[in-house]
């Protein structure tokens, strides 16, 4: 069944109905290694691509794919691949186009552990990531160059929270042939990048998909929507012969199977070799989590738009930043979260840093761990922990100053969150 309403999406949408083989309407937990082929042709023909199905679970798995095509559906994609981790979807997307020599333009509001990888593992790699502040859309132009492969942004950035300009960095991007890769973790259900114009989004799965703080992991949706083609001097990993799969130019291998050549590649390339598979195992629990999500997000954005409200208000407080607040440019470019503004909260105590830290120490429900978007509420000191391993002028371009508190609004019934951080600002 089709549905555009992610509510039935989430429950319905992707390749898994009931299992074939035993009625099971819950997805399957394949847990194997491998996969018995039917014959000697039917082995062949699926390592030349000239038949899909599965392999060795390194690169495919049924409980996987269940989660891929629901996750594809959810963001109105074409293909999806899940990985160990979000760190490995946000490596992956940048590796699936860049080679050394290369470089790609990054937005400079986004989560610590993506700047640590793109301005020094890549680099390593000979791979150079530009950092330009997303405030002027135009800096991404600007800092591009022919050797630019990709930009890359966060829709709603933790923890600076300013609303990515999605539709206007795309669009100049397709003018110029280069696609934007969107991270959107933060905003799973409230935003579809692929529908402002972005030609990637990936998700750290840990986060709200998952929504119960078990299992890490990560997806990447392939928008379909890219003419990888039409701009193939730009993208040689995906329109030249590729060396290590029988001299394969993958937007011509893939044709058959639909506009999948930037997921295939990466599956039966990066995954291959790299191996950051995900778990079935996960894959089931964020299976799981993936159901109730919408319904979630629901009650997360309205708690912490409540929240919002009542820290604003708060004598202590210096002042409270969340989507719901914003007036002028920043609300205009908020608008394009649909039914609620998130449920990360910063905040800044009046009497700074040290306030902070003992604000977090009053916490007695919220707990104090280095994670988002579980259902229950979270908060955190991002200077000493999070963004520590960066100076303090990278500090200052993502947004952390040293008394900025960082929360994650759960579901819990709002009476209770109000209360605890209540008593945790009386302590300080
Ligand atoms: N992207 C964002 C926005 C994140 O907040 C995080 C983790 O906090 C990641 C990516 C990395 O995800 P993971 O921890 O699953 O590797």
């Amino acid at each position: 069944m089709k549905s555009q309403h992610p509510e039935t999406i989430a429950l319905h949408g992707g390749s898994h109905r009931a299992d074939p083989n035993t009625g099971s309407v819950a997805v399957p937990i394949h847990m194997t290694t491998s996969y018995q082929f039917k014959d000697t042709g039917h082995a062949a023909r699926l390592f030349a691509l000239q038949e899909m199905g599965n392999i060795y679970t390194r690169i495919m798995n049924p409980t996987c794919d269940a989660l891929e095509s629901r996750m594809a559906a959810l963001e109105g994609g074409a293909a999806a691949l899940a990985l160990s981790s979000g760190q490995a979807a946000s490596a992956f997307c940048v590796l699936n186009l860049c080679q050394a020599g290369d470089n790609f333009v990054c937005s400079t509001d986004i989560y610590g552990g993506t700047w640590n990888l793109f301005a020094n593992t890549m680099k390593q790699m000979g791979i150079e990531c530009r950092f330009v502040d997303p405030a002027d859309p135009e800096a991404f132009a600007r800092a591009s160059d022919s050797r630019t492969r990709c930009w890359y942004g966060e829709t709603l950035p933790n923890p600076k929270l300013q609303v990515f300009p999605v539709a206007e960095v795309a669009a100049l991007g397709r003018r110029m042939g280069i696609p934007l890769i969107m991270d959107n973790t933060a905003a799973p259900v409230i935003c579809r990048p692929l529908e402002l114009g972005a030609a990637v989004v990936m998700h750290s799965t840990t986060k709200w998909i998952g929504g119960h703080g078990t299992s890490i992991g990560g997806i990447v949706v392939d928008g379909g929507n890219f003419d990888w083609e039409a701009w193939g001097d730009r993208f040689p990993t995906l329109n030249s012969p590729d060396p290590s799969y029988h001299g394969a130019i993958w937007t011509q291998a893939v044709k058959p199977l639909g506009p999948v050549a930037f997921i295939v590649r990466m599956r039966t390339c990066l995954l291959r070799d790299i191996g950051a598979a995900m778990s079935p195992f996960n894959a089931f629990l964020f299976l799981q989590g993936l159901e109730t999500l919408p319904l979630r997000m629901e009650r997360h954005c309205a708690n912490a738009t409540r929240v919002a409200q009542w820290l604003a208000q708060h004598p202590k407080v210096a002042h409270v930043i969340h989507p719901s607040l914003f007036e002028g440019e920043a609300a205009r470019r908020a608008s394009i979260l649909k039914g609620g503004f998130g449920s990360l909260i910063g905040f800044e105590l009046k009497a700074g840093a040290e306030a902070g830290r003992r604000f977090i120490e009053a916490l007695k429900m919220f707990y104090h761990v280095a994670n988002i978007g579980d259902a229950r509420s979270l908060a955190i000191h991002p200077a000493t922990t999070t963004h520590s391993q960066l100076d303090a002028e990278e500090q200052a371009a993502s947004g952390v100053t040293p008394g900025y508190v960082r929360l994650s609004i759960g579901i819990e019934h709002i009476d209770d969150i109000i209360a605890d951080l209540a008593q945790a600002l009386e302590a300080v």
